[in-house]
């Protein structure tokens, strides 16, 4: 028996196969979940296949209350979900704390979202509506660094605009997906809401089904790469939220002091696993040894611990593959560069690396050039603004980027220029509800949050009548 089961048709279901889920903290078996076979899969397209006709008829209202009743169910049992995400993603209980209400707020924002129909002739001649109607089943292809928070980033909107949904979160961090589906089961209609699991292997199955009419992902450029070929056959919609390089770049007339924290935070979040950190640091010629001290003595200062033990603010390496991944870009930022605070592993069981700042490096660097997903902040100098703005620009990867001033409309003017789908003044990572949330280049495609993001659940239909003669 499992400890969490799938909802598949309105049911909590066992999985055909099951898998364990380990704390990153601890290496140990913190789980036990079900696990889909294709079987399982195919019944899980097949329940939102069927539920969608009569969703798409339940009006915006109700459908919004039961994403408010969703919020809710997540507020009442916000204790044993952040247990839980700690457990299986490493994360700092404060920082699991702060997801549960982030996936509480988002939920509650999209519960106010209109979808917005326009008249755009209504006369003697004629009437022109533009309508949205819903897509049919979502595939929702997670990642493994925010799994409650992403997975009501799918769900929401999804069923909102009136789709049914088939969700997947990444094999290593099944449960609070999982608990979130023994929420749903009690919120929606069968079918509307299904989520199962897999060992990696279900992903391709989902997207290649002609059932699936859209597909919602967020994970890596490789992987989105593969959906989208994947989703050529069918011309399915896609919204694909995929990796990044965010550059910080920092101007000489900064506040050292204040604007180290502001990039230490923005880098070391979630111990670096996410998709909006900053991954480089420029910083300018006449500030660029103090900024590397400040950095440096922040990180010597951070306390790397499981992220259930008081006073934790910076936790393990969610799974053991990017821990590898992460050593070795530890290894080529040492032959690189010079490491000036962290750079060992903790001895002690668990995914543990102490926060690392590595300094002069460079572009072409492979710790500068790739994204890290995890604890390493490399700090690159620069001392003239047009070529930093060609260096930021240079990478593949656009999704977020910040610049750091003390004067705003400067700040704002070198923001400019960045091709990025998000750009910071003096902050980095500030993201809602409400603010529509893109990438470019190879970061992505299509928009998450907002109306926008919204829309992009919904077809777009013209309804045009003749009117008089
Ligand atoms: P990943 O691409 O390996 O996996 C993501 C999901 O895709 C998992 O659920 C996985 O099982 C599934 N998957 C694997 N192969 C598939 C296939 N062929 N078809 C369909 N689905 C498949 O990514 P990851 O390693 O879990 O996550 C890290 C990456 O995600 C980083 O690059 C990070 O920047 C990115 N990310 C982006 C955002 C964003 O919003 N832009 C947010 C979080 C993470």
């Amino acid at each position: 028996m499992s400890d969490y089961k799938m909802l598949i048709g309105g049911e909590l279901v066992e999985g055909d196969h099951a898998m364990d889920v380990i704390n990153p903290a601890t290496e140990e078996i913190f789980a036990t979940v079900a696990r889909a076979s294709e079987r399982q899969a195919d019944e899980a397209i097949e329940a939102a296949a069927t539920a969608f006709p009569g969703w798409t008829e339940v009006p915006l209202a109700e459908r919004q209350a039961k994403v408010s009743q969703l919020a809710d169910a997540i507020v009442a049992n916000a204790d044993r979900l952040a247990r839980a995400l700690t457990q299986e993603q490493g994360k700092p209980l404060a920082e699991a704390q702060g997801e549960i209400a982030w996936a509480e707020g988002y939920l509650r924002h999209y519960a106010t979202l209109q979808i917005a129909e326009r008249t755009i002739q209504d006369d003697a001649d004629g009437l022109i509506r533009v309508r949205r109607k819903p897509l049919g089943v979502v595939a929702g292809i997670i990642a493994w660094n925010f799994p409650l928070l992403v997975a009501c980033w799918k769900i929401g909107p999804a069923v909102i605009a009136g789709n049914s949904i088939v969700l997947k979160p990444a094999p290593t961090t099944p449960v609070t997906a999982l608990m979130l589906g023994e929420l749903c089961r009690d919120i929606f209609p069968a079918g509307v809401v299904n989520i199962i699991t897999d060992a990696n292997d279900l992903g391709g199955y989902l997207t290649a089904d002609p059932r699936i009419a859209k597909v919602g992902f967020t994970g890596s450029t490789a992987t989105g790469k593969k959906i989208m070929a994947s989703a050529a056959d069918g011309l399915k919609r896609l919204t694909l939220e995929l990796g990044g390089n965010d550059p910080g770049i920092v101007l000489d007339d900064v506040d050292v002091r204040a604007t180290a924290q502001g990039i230490f935070n923005a880098a070391f979040l979630n111990c670096g696993q996410v998709c909006l950190a900053i991954k480089r640091a420029y910083v300018h010629d006449s500030i660029y040894d103090a900024m590397c001290d400040e950095l440096a003595r922040l990180a010597e200062a951070a306390v790397v611990d499981d992220g259930l033990a008081q006073g934790a603010q910076i936790g393990p390496i969610q799974n053991k593959a990017q821990y590898e991944k992460v050593k070795a870009f530890l290894e080529s930022a040492r032959r690189d560069g010079t490491i000036v605070a962290g750079g060992e592993v903790i001895d002690r069981a668990g995914y543990f690396l102490r926060p690392t700042i590595v300094r002069d490096v460079t572009d072409g660097d492979e710790i500068v050039d790739e994204e890290q997903f995890g604890p390493i902040l490399p700090v690159i100098r620069y001392s003239d603004i047009d070529d930093v703005v060609a260096r930021a620009n240079a990478s593949p990867y656009g999704l977020g980027a910040s610049v750091w001033s003390s004067d705003v409309e400067r700040g704002m003017s070198v923001a400019d220029r960045i091709e990025s789908g998000s750009v910071w003044v003096n902050q980095h990572v500030a993201i809602g509800p409400h603010i529509a949330m893109a990438g470019v280049k190879s970061s992505g495609l299509g928009v998450e949050q907002s109306e926008e993001g919204l829309a992009e659940y919904t077809q777009l239909s013209v309804i045009n009548v003749a009117r008089g003669g």
